[in-house]
Parts: structure tokens; C-alpha cells; sequence
């Protein structure tokens, strides 16, 4: 069955959707290229929505102009920055394609690569992701953390994320909505594209150096980015303490009793400094590492049950008021 069927309340077959956080420069390079490649692709309407993340540059007056010439550009402007995938999810939340194609604005992500995401979506996969096959784009650091990330990742969760998957995937309106109904603010996007199921599969391609402006990341947002996405996805980091604890007290369970036999067989043995503090430093640099991972939980619950909204929205240009 082919999945597109034009002209029902003239909903657009796709929305690309482009979170943007000072990227001036990136602007113009971006929907010159968008343009270009969907104009090959002409038989399929299409969207941008675009989100401004609290620029400080000319992004959102950049926006404005486009979006003045061509009403497909939808422009979403927050109130500040809040993040890259809450961009993603406002612009999920304000897409009417029938399918959505989540893309960074810096050109890494090649557009020419949505015709054989169409190409798979019209097969009947609902989902159609991109896997980076060469990160040489990258730093050798870069590349070894993400490897270790996922590795770790898919270790500890039943959702696993297929290596070097990104965020540049078509994805049908089933999964559009499937997302939309999370209500939990720490989203970590990458792991919930793979739990909502349905029939998914990758191409391969290769991750592009970005053309304009500076990456947004460094090693310090990485690793919190890695670390929310853990907290976020799987509590298999509170379990494991569980076992460890029930391992460390049957250890020293065996070794108490072995101290009590030996006192009573042969007397008090009153050396025995160093190993009474390596002990002691260890179970407590233990306990402090299990207390640091329940305040990670801890002060994430209390961020979910606040129950803020994703986002401001400040301003939206080009949408109809259906669309609100
Ligand atoms: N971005 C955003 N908000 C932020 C940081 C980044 O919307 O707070 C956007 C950015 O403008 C770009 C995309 O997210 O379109 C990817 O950012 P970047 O290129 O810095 O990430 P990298 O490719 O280095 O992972
Ligand atoms: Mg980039």
C-alpha cells in the first residue's frame, strides 16, 4: 500500500523539521539546499518547520524573511534556548506531514539522502533511520565515546539504538504520534524513536563535516547528554547496586565469621590498621557512588513531577490556525 495520498485536507507528505540555535551562517546554505533537493522531488509536498532555540544572532530575523517568500517555512521561535530536542519535539508537535524528517541545520546531515528514505517509507517501513558509516568527520575521542556510549546504552536497556543512528530519520505519523503522547520531559529522542517499535530499518551514509558555524557540543554536554539519556531510559543503574550490596555483605558476612573464629581460636590480633581503612574508604566511596546515582534519579523526578512544559513558544509564523 503506497503511503502517499495527496490531497486530503492538504496536509504536506512531509515536514522537515530543523532546530536552530545561532546559525545565521548555516541559514541561507540550508534552504538553498532543501529547495534543490525537493525540487527533484516534486511530486511530494513538504514543510519546514523551523525551530529558532533562543538565537542571540540574526537566525530568527533570517527566518522571518524566508518564511515571508514561502509559505511552506513555518517558523517556531522559543523563548530562550531550551535544547536541541525539545526544538525537535516542538517541532514534531506542529508538523502536519504525514511523515517527518528531523535534520540539523549545518548541512551534516545529507539532504540528498531523503529520497531513499521516501524510497524505504513507501516500501512500508514506518520508519527509516540514517546510520553514520564513516565518523572520520569526527575526532578519534568523539567517535570512541559515542562507541562506548551505545555500547553501554543498548547493554542496559530492552530498546537498544542501532550504532551511530542519529537523529536524521524519515518517520511515518504513526511514530510522530506514538512520540507525542510521552508526557516526560527528560526525553532523551534517540532512545524513544526505538521504543515506540514498529517496523523500522537504516541506511547507511556518510556524516558530512559541517559547513558553516561552530558544533553546539563539548565533552562536558556530551556526558550529560549520555547521562540523561541513561536516567532516562532504564533504572539499570539502581538495580545493579542492589546486587553488588548482596554480594559485598555476603563477602562480608564470610569474612566476619572467619575474624570471629580466628579471635576466639587465637586471641585478639590488634594490627590490623590498614586493612580496618581500606575498608572502610571503600564501602564508603561505594556508598557515595550510590547515593550520587539515586540524587541523578532523585532530581530527575523532581524535574518530571514539576510538570513544566517541553518549551516556550514565543512566536509562529506561516501556521494556519488549525495548526495552533
Ligand atoms: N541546536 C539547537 N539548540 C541547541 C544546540 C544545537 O537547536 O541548544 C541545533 C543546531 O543549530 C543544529 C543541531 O542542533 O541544527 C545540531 O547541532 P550541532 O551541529 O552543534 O551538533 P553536532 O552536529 O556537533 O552533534
Ligand atoms: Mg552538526
Amino acid at each position: 500500500m503506497t503511503k502517499i495520498c495527496k490531497g486530503i485536507n492538504d496536509k504536506p507528505d512531509l515536514s522537515i523539521i530543523v532546530s536552530m540555535y545561532n546559525e545565521e551562517e548555516s541559514v541561507p546554505l540550508f534552504f538553498n539546499k532543501i529547495r534543490e533537493v525537493m525540487g527533484k522531488l516534486f511530486s511530494y509536498q513538504y514543510e519546514i518547520i523551523a525551530i529558532d532555540d533562543g538565537s542571540v544572532d540574526k537566525t530568527y530575523q533570517l527566518l522571518l524573511d524566508y518564511a515571508k517568500e514561502d509559505k511552506r517555512i513555518k517558523v517556531i521561535k522559543f523563548s530562550r534556548n531550551f535544547g536541541k530536542e525539545y526544538g525537535m519535539m516542538a517541532g514534531l508537535r506542529f508538523c502536519s506531514g504525514r511523515a517527518a524528517v528531523p535534520m540539523d541545520v549545518d548541512l551534516q546531515d545529507p539532504p540528498e539522502l531523503i529520497a531513499d528514505f521516501i524510497k524505504k517509507w513507501e516500501e512500508g517501513y514506518d520508519m527509516v533511520y540514517g546510520i553514520r558509516d564513516d565518523r572520520t568527520s569526527d575526532t578519534f575521542l568523539k567517535r570512541t565515546t559515542a562507541m562506548l556510549f551505545y555500547k553501554i546504552y543498548n547493554l542496559m536497556t530492552q530498546s537498544p539504538i542501532p550504532y551511530n543512528a542519529g537523529d536524521y530519520r524519515l518517520i511515518d505519523r504513526k511514530v510522530i504520534n506514538a512520540i507525542l503522547s510521552l508526557k516526560e520531559r527528560n526525553i532523551f529522542m534517540k532512545g524513544v524513536f526505538g521504543w515506540t517499535g514498529f517496523k523500522s530499518c537504516g541506511i547507511k551514509y556518510v556524516r558530512a563535516e559541517r559547513k558553516k558555524g561552530e558544533s553546539k557540543w563539548n565533552y562536558w554536554k556530551l556526558w550529560n547528554f549520555a547521562l540523561d539519556g541513561i536516567t532516562a531510559s532504564t533504572t539499570f543503574p539502581l538495580r545493579i547496586w542492589s546486587y553488588l550490596g548482596t554480594l559485598l555483605s555476603m563477602v562480608g558476612m564470610l569474612y566476619a565469621f572467619y575474624i570471629i573464629v580466628r579471635t576466639i581460636l587465637f586471641g585478639v590480633d590488634v594490627p590490623g590498621y590498614a586493612s580496618l581503612l581500606v575498608f572502610i574508604l571503600l564501602l564508603g566511596g561505594i556508598q557515595m557512588v550510590i547515593l550520587g546515582i539515586l540524587g541523578e534519579y532523585i532530581g530527575r523526578i523532581f524535574i518530571e513531577v514539576k510538570n513544566r512544559p517541553h518549551y516556550i513558544v514565543e512566536e509562529k509564523v506561516n501556521f494556519s490556525d488549525d495548526e495552533a
